[in-house]
């Protein structure tokens, strides 16, 4: 299926390099993706000595109780996850979804969630990138509705890092009661990490009692 895809919509070419691919990606740009590794917080996936609780998430609990992420946002990952998001290259969504399923393990998750899109911002992309990566990973239990965004703010990478957590306050919402639900919330680049805990938040306010993130790519915070 993938090489389908990829020798329609690519022409038998690697996304990244051009050069001749029978996926989406050819092996030497697959090797050299930008995997996560080290030793790295649990909580927050920034990398911390003896993959311990760093000290940030010690000192302002995060909402979340774990994060699972698969790439450094940094090239070419960053490229990938820009093609998703912005262009519509949704070719993409199968390979970075797995790349993501390999960072994952096989806890138990009742619901994975999608970061949601608002109405508005859903009509005007026509997508929700979110909720392509999270489909393609065919793991059961997707709820797409389970968490809604009710409005919104200019977008998060257009505001500075200590504005971001004030500019998703209270922007998402529960459609109903999760009593003691584990929750997956699914994204493709996890930043300062502030609408994750938002959502995570919102979930545990309507009873989930475990949340982690699922994301493809993380950025250093110096980034
Ligand atoms: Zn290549
Ligand atoms: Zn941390």
């Amino acid at each position: 299926m993938r090489r389908e895809l990829a020798n329609i919509l690519f022409g038998g070419s690697c996304f990244l390099c051009r050069g001749a691919a029978r996926e989406l990606v050819c092996a030497a740009c697959d090797a050299e993706l930008p995997r996560l590794g080290g030793a790295r917080c649990p909580r927050c996936a920034l990398e911390s000595p003896g993959g311990l609780v760093c000290g940030r998430c010690l000192r302002e609990q995060p909402a979340y109780d774990a994060t699972r992420a698969a790439l450094a946002y940094e090239f070419p990952a960053d490229a990938l996850v820009q093609a998703l998001k912005f262009r519509g290259e949704l070719a993409l969504a199968p390979l970075v979804a797995a790349l993501l399923e390999q960072s994952l393990d096989n806890e138990r998750i009742d619901y994975i969630v999608p970061v949601p899109l608002s109405r508005e911002r859903l009509r005007r992309r026509g997508y929700n990138q979110a909720a392509e990566i999270a489909r393609r990973l065919g793991r059961p239990r997707l709820d797409l509705s389970l968490c809604e965004r009710t409005r919104d703010g200019p977008p998060q990478m257009e505001l500075p890092f200590a504005e971001r957590q004030r500019n998703v306050r209270g922007a998402f919402r529960c459609t109903r009661s999760l009593d003691g639900a584990r929750i997956a919330v699914v994204d493709d680049v996890m930043t300062t990490g502030a609408t994750l805990n938002e959502i995570a938040r919102t979930l545990k306010a309507a009873g989930a009692a475990h949340v982690e993130n699922w994301v493809v790519a993380r950025t250093p915070l110096h980034a």
